[in-house]
Order: structure tokens, then C-alpha cells, then sequence
């Protein structure tokens, strides 16, 4: 055992520690130590004895996060203490479960999941056997109403009953259809992971007791943004001892559109009468500046529990606010403060993060800080896992594990190519459903179904490597697995044969596989000795950001929902544009959704903050102008300057005297003044509405050009 745990703690904190028994619930800010009070707990529990590692489920929202919280426990903790809590994400904590009781609803233990690509495209397919083209019907829309469906709880049967227009109708004819190839592939998507518990909870009641009695303690991190379904399994199993504990922010909430529902914080005291509320009120993470912009920012929002926050740290340095000329420069710019910073501070790169609003802005970030040499991490979202090359390796594997897993199977029988077309594939599957055999039967003797001798043959050599992976599978370990895939599919040299720049980068990526493959083994090695290649599919599919070790020196980057209940001594938060950062968004629910979400970017920095956007931005090949964001409009002005180190207010007090300018008209004199340009474009555009205006002859109009112009933040000023 190591120190006093408890000294770490303010009062509050300590009270909500020390109170182990009944239904408790935490409301409070940013960085005031919510998490840190669901470590403390559970190993203050396991230290007083009152229940095993393995009697404590506790969930959260990202790996990255759970990863996090084992960290902290461990350091609270001896390592032979910890062994064996259910932490984890909702996902991977009720995968294990469903993977333990898969046969009582139907499933064998070591059923697929499918991750949103592999959903898009089953869509796809069941849209064209209704007779409607994806163009029509937008494949998306109805994947994502579906998974709305199956976390609202609503069974494609019932949803049946319910569909009163066009619209629904079609989603419901796919939904059930989309249940059944599901069901009949043995495969699960990920919202099935939360819906599947309940129905198997429903189904065997002995079992919900079974995890009532197994799980004497359950905690949930960041409760703001559970949906109704993990609502539900949370209720369901803290029904008999109800030791449930859960912390939110209200403020952090922003998951609505996964249907994620603020009111289950709200519901909590009523759901559990005797439930007691601790409310925390010290961040312990972001300097005042920083806690000041966060605060003026929240506070701009109507709906929402009224908090105090604030903090006894450090002042600490202005929030920059820069404009770049287009997102390059700003992807640039950003790689050369992280490398000023190092230098000045002796900082390392995995103490800075760069969040942007979606996934596709990474691009300029990663390019800049590659022309930089800093190493980075991109988290989550179009990662490594969602490489083409990468979903046919897991294809594999994942055929290796399930047979009846015909989408894996249609993915990679032809590939690397060896002359299995469509209607070759077609023809099997259509064999073995009027056969009433399985695929595998009809591949290993393909003649004596009538194949051609040709299909027969090209058939033969992928059934016999396939086959002999199959056995390997049984014996050997899973990096072993993967190497002899590579090498009895000729896949790299297939690759190499192609000797474009695209597959020299495809042969990089199935090597930086085995190289996670290997990594991965290792460490998973020290907590259950030998790792099914089962249950690696399964971290690989749930755990996109696995791929980074949390020791490996490198910027992060990420999207801002990733970045939920992470802290870094230095964020950017970037392309603050209007229509980017906020989306456009049509209500003014969906404003405070995009509000909140600034919150969450700007509270997870510890140290140092720094704004930045776009003045244009490439869209299909042509740079357009963008505006700024208007959440730059609710900061505190007295804690955020411009890069030159100008007050904020400068910003707007130059704007408003352009404006003036244009709009009234006025001496040349006047016009020489520095004037505030966001961009060339805008200084045509002045010019354009200056002659208009007759002020300036359009010789006098040319030569502004002479006029001193600070363009932004530009780099070229510095
Ligand atoms: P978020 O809302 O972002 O999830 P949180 O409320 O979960 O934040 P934590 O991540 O638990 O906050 O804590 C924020 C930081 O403050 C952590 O670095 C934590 O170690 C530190 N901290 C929390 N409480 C204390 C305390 N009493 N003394 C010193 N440091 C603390
Ligand atoms: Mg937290």
C-alpha cells in the first residue's frame, strides 16, 4: 500500500472518497477533480477491503481515458491490487461481458463487430435489395437513425409498428433487415454492445443477478453524456446494491446528437431517492487565465446548473488569438510556437495538443508539423484502423475467428486478386444457402458444386491458404498469425509489384500493423498471459486510438469530442471560423451544443492556450474567404491578446473603424491610417467599394497597396 490516499484531497473531494455506500452524484466544473475522486474511490475501496478488483465496474468514455484512470489507480495502488477491475469504456467493459454469455441470446462467443464503415456498406447493399439506389436515400442518414433507434431502445419490430412516413418506412424495412444479416453473421455493431446487455439482462434475469451481485461497486465518469441505453444497463445493475456513483458536468455535455441526454443527471436523484449530491468547486487544472475565458465562454449559455468555479493556480500567460492567412500557414504556425515553446521551456512534444472541430482539418496540422520533424499522434476518428489495407488484414483475422462472417469474406476473397469475381462469390454463397452448408464447405471442394475449372482453381488457392491459417491460428501466437498471412498471400510482394507511391504506403501500414500487433502482445502479455486473436480483434476494432503507447514523446491531435476528460500544459484550439467552429447550426440548442464544446477544448489546457483560424480556406481547389468565429466575441478580452501582443479589443475597435471608413466615406488623409486587413481579397473588395464611392480616384485607390497593412497575424510579420 502506498501513502495516504486520502491526503491528496480537498474536503469535498474527500467526503465523496470516503462515502462508499449508496447512490452519490457529483455535479461540478472542468477540472475540479471529478475523476480524480472515481480513482481515489476505487482504490480506497480496495484498500478498505470492501470489495475485489473484480467486484468494480467502472466506465467511462474513451480508452485513452481508461487507460488514464489504470494509470492513476496504479500509482495509488500495488500492481497486484489492481488486477482484474472492469475498466474500461461501456463498449470494451460490455463486449467482454456479451463475449461471456453470447450463447444465451444467440450469438457464439467469438462473434464480429462491425464498425461504422462495415455498417455503411451493409446499407448500402440492403438499400439496393429494396429497389433504392443510395443516391436516392442517403446511406448515412439511415445508419445514423438506426444506431439513434437502438440507443433510444427502440427493437426494429417496433419501430415497424411506429413508421408513419416515406422516410421511416424505408428505414424501418432496412432496419430489420440490417437486425437480421447482423444476427445471421454472427456479428454485432457497436450500438449493439450497449442494447444486447439489456436484452440479455431481460432475457435470463438469473444473469442480471449474477452482475448485481458481481458488481458490489459501479462508477461512471462523465454521466452527462450517457444515452438512454447505457442509462438503462447502469440502472439495471446498480438495482440491488445500489453503490453507483456517477460525475458529470452539464457544461461538457456534447453527445446530444448520439442521443445522449442531459436529463439523465437530472433523472438520477429522482431514480434514487436516498442519492446524495456533492458539488466541487476548485478547478486544479488551468491557470486563472485560462479558467477565466472558459468561464465567460460557459457563462454566454442559457440552460445549464449554476456553478462557481474557480481556482488558486497561477495566473500564467495571456490566450493567443491568431489569424492566418489560409489553414497551411495556420498548420505551420502552430508547429513553430510548439517548437519556440520546447526550446524556451524545455517542454516535450506529448505536452502539446492541437483540437480542431472535425476530423478533416487535421490534414495542414499533420503536414506542418511533419515539415517541422515533430512527431504527432492523431487520436480517434480517420485513423490508422480505417486504412483500406488495414480493414483487409482485420478481415482476415476476423474470418480466421468467424466463418459465418460473410462481409469479412466478400472484403478479401479476392484479394490480393486471384480471379474470384462477384459472380464467383455470388455463386458460392447462393450454393450453400440452397445446400443449407456453410461457405467453407462449398470453398473446399468447389468442382464438385459445378464450378468451372478455372473459378474451381482460383478458388482452391485461396481456400488452402485460408485453411492452413485456420490451423496456424490454433497454435501459434497472433503476431505469428499475421506474419504467415503476409507471407502465404503474397500480399507485399503483390504490393510491391505495383510500385506506386500509394503501395509503398500500403506496405508501410500492414508493417506498422505487425509492429502494433507485436507491441500490443507484449503488453497485453503481462495481464493475461496469451492474447486470442479474438480479443485482439476486438481492442482493435474498440480501441481506434490504441495504436499509441502513452509513454511515445508525441503532439497530440485530435478532435474536440476525443478530447473529453484529457488535460495538456498546452492546447491549440484551431480554424475558430463561423460555420467550422460553430458548424452552422440552425438552432439555438445546437449553438449551445457547439458552445459547450469550446468549454470542454479550452478547459482541458493546463498552462498555455492558443486560439487560432483561417482567413480562407481551401474548398475544391479554390481558397474562400471565411469569417471568424463568434465565439471569439465571448471571451474575456482581458485575458486573450492578439499575437503581436495587442489587446483583443484592437481586434474590433480596427473593424468597427474600417467600417466607419467604407460606410461614411473620407479623406485620403484618413485612409493612410493603419488599416486592419483580414486579406488580400478584402483589400480588393475595399478598393472595389472605395471607388465606388468616388472617394479616391482609381489610380489613388491602386496605390493603398502602399498604405501600411498588418495583415493578421501573418508569419510574414514576424
Ligand atoms: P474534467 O471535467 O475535464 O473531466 P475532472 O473534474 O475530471 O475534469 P480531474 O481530471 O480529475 O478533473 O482533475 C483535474 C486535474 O486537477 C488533474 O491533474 C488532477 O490531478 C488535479 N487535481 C484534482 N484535485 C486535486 C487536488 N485536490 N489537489 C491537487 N490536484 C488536484
Ligand atoms: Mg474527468
Amino acid at each position: 500500500m502506498k501513502d495516504n490516499l486520502l491526503e491528496s484531497l480537498n474536503t469535498p473531494q474527500r467526503e465523496a472518497v470516503e462515502l462508499t455506500e449508496g447512490p452519490l452524484i457529483i455535479v461540478a466544473g472542468a477540472g475540479s477533480g471529478k475523476t480524480k475522486v472515481i480513482t481515489h474511490r476505487i482504490a480506497n475501496i480496495i484498500r478498505l477491503h470492501l470489495a475485489k478488483p473484480d467486484n468494480i465496474l467502472a466506465l467511462t468514455f474513451t480508452n485513452k481515458a481508461a487507460r488514464e484512470m489504470k494509470t492513476r489507480i496504479s500509482s495509488l495502488l500495488d500492481s497486484s491490487e489492481v488486477k482484474g477491475l472492469w475498466i474500461g469504456t461501456f463498449h470494451s467493459n460490455f463486449a467482454k461481458l456479451l463475449r461471456i454469455h453470447a450463447k444465451t441470446i444467440g450469438y457464439t462467443q467469438d462473434f464480429t463487430i462491425y464498425d461504422s464503415d462495415d455498417v455503411e456498406k451493409i446499407i448500402k447493399v440492403l438499400l439496393l435489395e429494396i429497389g433504392l439506389t443510395p443516391k436516392e436515400i442517403g446511406t448515412k442518414a439511415i445508419q445514423g437513425r438506426i444506431s439513434f433507434l437502438k440507443n433510444k431502445l427502440i427493437s426494429s419490430q417496433a419501430f415497424s409498428q411506429e413508421a408513419k412516413n416515406y422516410l421511416d418506412d424505408v428505414v424501418s424495412k432496412i432496419f430489420l433487415k440490417y437486425e437480421e444479416k447482423l444476427f445471421k453473421n454472427n456479428a454485432m455493431d457497436f450500438d449493439d454492445l450497449l442494447v444486447k446487455p439489456i436484452e440479455l439482462f431481460k432475457k435470463e434475469e438469473s444473469i442480471l443477478k449474477q452482475y448485481q451481485e458481481k458488481f458490489k461497486y459501479l462508477m461512471v465518469d462523465e454521466y452527462q453524456d450517457t444515452n438512454y441505453a447505457q442509462y438503462m444497463v447502469i440502472k439495471m445493475l446498480s438495482e440491488k446494491n445500489k453503490n453507483i456513483c456517477v460525475v458529470g458536468d452539464d457544461s461538457q455535455s456534447i453527445y446530444s446528437w448520439r442521443g445522449a441526454d442531459i436529463e439523465n443527471i437530472l433523472r438520477f436523484e429522482k431514480d434514487y431517492h436516498d442519492s446524495k449530491l456533492i458539488k466541487l468547486n476548485q478547478n486544479y487544472r488551468c491557470t486563472k487565465s485560462i479558467l477565466a475565458a472558459a468561464n465567460s465562454v460557459i457563462s454566454k449559455n442559457k440552460n445549464q446548473i449554476k456553478k462557481e468555479l474557480t481556482t488558486e493556480n497561477e495566473n500564467g500567460e495571456k490566450i493567443i488569438f491568431s489569424q492566418l492567412e489560409n489553414e497551411i500557414i495556420e498548420g505551420v504556425r502552430v508547429a513553430q510556437i510548439i517548437r519556440e515553446l520546447k526550446l524556451k521551456y524545455g517542454w516535450k512534444n506529448s505536452d502539446f495538443a492541437v483540437f480542431y472541430r472535425t476530423n478533416y482539418q487535421s490534414r495542414s496540422f499533420e503536414d506542418g508539423l511533419r515539415q517541422n520533424g515533430i512527431p504527432y499522434r492523431i487520436y480517434g476518428g480517420v485513423s490508422f484502423y480505417k486504412r483500406k489495407e488495414i480493414k483487409d488484414v482485420t478481415a482476415y483475422l476476423r474470418l480466421i475467428t468467424n466463418f459465418s462472417d460473410e462481409e469479412s469474406l466478400s472484403r478479401i476473397i479476392n484479394y490480393p486478386p486471384r480471379g474470384i469475381g462477384d459472380v464467383t462469390l455470388s455463386k458460392v454463397i447462393l450454393k450453400a444457402r440452397e445446400e443449407n452448408l456453410q461457405v467453407f464447405d462449398i470453398l473446399s471442394k468447389p468442382a464438385s458444386f459445378g464450378f468451372s475449372e478455372r473459378a474451381s482453381l482460383a478458388i482452391k488457392e485461396f481456400y488452402d491458404v485460408f485453411h492452413y491459417l485456420v490451423e496456424i491460428s490454433k497454435k501459434c501466437s497472433v503476431v505469428e498469425v499475421i506474419e504467415k498471412l503476409y507471407e502465404k498471400t503474397k500480399w507485399i510482394e503483390y504490393l510491391k509489384r505495383e510500385e506506386s507511391v500509394e503501395s509503398n504506403s500500403k506496405i508501410l501500414n500492414l508493417e506498422e500493423f505487425l509492429s502494433f500487433a507485436t507491441y500490443f502482445s507484449k503488453n497485453k502479455m503481462q495481464e493475461d498471459e496469451v492474447l486470442s486473436l479474438q480479443s485482439f480483434l476486438q481492442e482493435v476494432l474498440l480501441a481506434s486510438d490504441l495504436e499509441e503507447a502513452d509513454d511515445e514523446n508525441k503532439v497530440s491531435l485530435m478532435t474536440i469530442h476525443s478530447a473529453k476528460g484529457l488535460e495538456f500544459p498546452v492546447v491549440f484550439v484551431v480554424g475558430l471560423e463561423d460555420g467550422l467552429f460553430p458548424l452552422s447550426v440552425e438552432t439555438h440548442k445546437e449553438l449551445e451544443e457547439e458552445r459547450r464544446l469550446f468549454y470542454v477544448a479550452i478547459t482541458r489546457a493546463k498552462k498555455r492556450l492558443f486560439l487560432s483560424m483561417a482567413k480562407s480556406r481551401n474548398k475544391y481547389g479554390n481558397f474562400q474567404q471565411t469569417l471568424r468565429s463568434r465565439f471569439i466575441g465571448d471571451l474575456d478580452m482581458g485575458v486573450v491578446c492578439l499575437e503581436n501582443g495587442l489587446p483583443l479589443s484592437e481586434l474590433f475597435y480596427e473593424e468597427k473603424e474600417r467600417n466607419r471608413i467604407v460606410r461614411n466615406g473620407t479623406s485620403t488623409e484618413e485612409i493612410k491610417k493603419p488599416v486592419w486587413m483580414e486579406s488580400d481579397f478584402e483589400l480588393r473588395r475595399l478598393r472595389k467599394k472605395i471607388r465606388g464611392l468616388n472617394i479616391l480616384p482609381d489610380s489613388d485607390a491602386e496605390k493603398l497597396s502602399s498604405v501600411e497593412i498588418r495583415i493578421g497575424m501573418s508569419v510574414s510579420h514576424r
